[in-house]
């Protein structure tokens, strides 16, 4: 069996590490940077934490902030235009996986003239116009490390997953001092997330030897650190472990896919405007559930890493624990189930059909260790 492996081609991790930003773009060559964020990124003045070192270091700074929450084709083709304005060498991603995200898109973007929708699965998106370089503030989507970026098709209401080479960061500044203000519903939500990656990557029918070993690394980090992290935003050693533990469950699953609980997420998150770790943490449960019988030895060593089983119990119980340890979990995140979210029963009703070909499309419940049909 042969298996791709992909990861940035430099990643400096640590607290502290933005201050480097300068030096990262100088290893490259690249001076004229647009920096694609969010609106808070700006009014609460983190992003100066990338800004400064870099006009510290003479280099001139344009700045993209119009990015938005689970991003869309019209704000990517308002950032190309940006982007096309100014004679620039490379973005700079910062913020959550939102503003990474459409930095990414818009490198595929500017390409040509196409619209985003010609570059979702199955086409593979290798070619980009200029490199990015990805700086997370949450600890959660991994993006910083991944060969994907996620755009809601307005028009369609899809969220569509676009895949390859072009997405993939040349670089990532991975600093969890960035993270400490994030707030403790993000905490939860991204923090799920990156579970959610790492138990897929391991499940996944693409897992592979490395995949599996960033997958339960990841597993470990977050199983004993995100309690305290949504408990204690400014304890220090459980952000730094969430962030290594999100960038690990980044590049395990970039290299063994999500599954059924992602492919499942994207429509939610598409048609009722959840947040996308909040939607995976609402089916993560019922999905793992779904799955258990088909690799129970797969689910059971999950749930000794997360710390749901002792390392004395055989598969079925261990496996048995995850399920149960998950919905323990949503339960002290204070995840709402669709209904207390406000989702109305009978409009997720009449979608559900349209949600159910929409998942399958992606492809990503192809991956699933049990794969359902549309029915299921
Ligand atoms: P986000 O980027 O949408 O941010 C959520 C909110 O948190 C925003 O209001 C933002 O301003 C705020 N925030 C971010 N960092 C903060 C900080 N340090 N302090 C205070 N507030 C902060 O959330 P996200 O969960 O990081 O990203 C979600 C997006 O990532 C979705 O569109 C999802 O589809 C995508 N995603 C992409 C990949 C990938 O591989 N490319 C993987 C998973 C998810």
């Amino acid at each position: 069996m042969s298996f791709n492996l992909v990861a940035p081609r430099f990643m400096l991790v640590g607290g502290g590490a933005v201050a480097e930003v300068a030096s990262v773009l100088q290893k490259f060559g690249l001076t004229r940077p647009l920096v694609v964020t969010d609106p808070f990124m700006v009014s609460s003045g983190l992003v100066r934490r990338c800004i400064d070192p870099l006009e510290a270091a003479g280099i001139k700074v344009t700045v993209f902030s119009d990015t938005v929450p689970e991003p869309t084709d019209t704000v990517v083709k308002a950032g190309v235009a940006s982007l096309r304005q100014g004679d620039h060498d490379c973005l700079i991603g910062f913020g959550g996986g939102s503003p990474i995200d459409t930095a990414k898109a818009m490198t595929i973007l500017a390409m040509g003239d196409a619209p985003m929708s010609a570059y979702k699965v199955p086409f593979q998106a290798d070619a980009a116009k200029l490199p990015v370089i990805a700086i997370p503030t949450t600890a959660g989507t991994g993006s910083e490390a991944t060969r994907f970026t996620v755009i809601t098709d307005t028009a369609r209401d899809e969220k569509m997953l676009i895949s390859g080479l072009g997405a993939l960061p040349l670089a990532a500044i991975v600093d969890y001092e960035l993270t400490f203000t994030v707030p403790k519903r993000t905490t939860a939500d991204t923090g799920v997330d990156s579970l959610t990656h790492a138990l897929e990557a391991y499940v996944s029918r693409r897992a592979n030897p490395f995949s599996d070993a960033q997958a339960l690394a990841a597993m470990g980090l977050i199983g004993a650190n995100l309690r305290t992290a949504f408990h204690e935003p400014r304890n220090a050693a459980a952000r730094e472990a969430m962030m290594l533990g999100a960038m690990q469950a980044g590049i395990a699953f970039t290299n063994a896919s999500v599954a059924l609980v992602h492919g499942m997420s994207r429509p939610i998150g598409a048609h009722f405007h959840v947040p996308h770790g909040l939607s995976n943490a609402m089916l993560l449960p019922a999905v793992t559930r779904f799955g258990l019988a088909s690799a129970t030895a797969r689910y059971a060593e999950a749930s000794r890493r997360i710390g749901f089983a002792a390392a004395s119990d055989d598969a079925e119980t261990a496996a048995g624990k995850l399920a149960d340890g998950l919905v323990a979990l949503n339960a002290e995140l204070g995840v709402p189930t669709p209904k207390e979210f406000g989702i109305d029963h009978a409009v997720w009703e009449g979608r559900l059909d349209l949600m159910a070909e929409q998942a399958l499309a992606s492809g990503s419940p192809a991956n699933n260790p049990r794969v359902p049909d549309k029915a299921e």
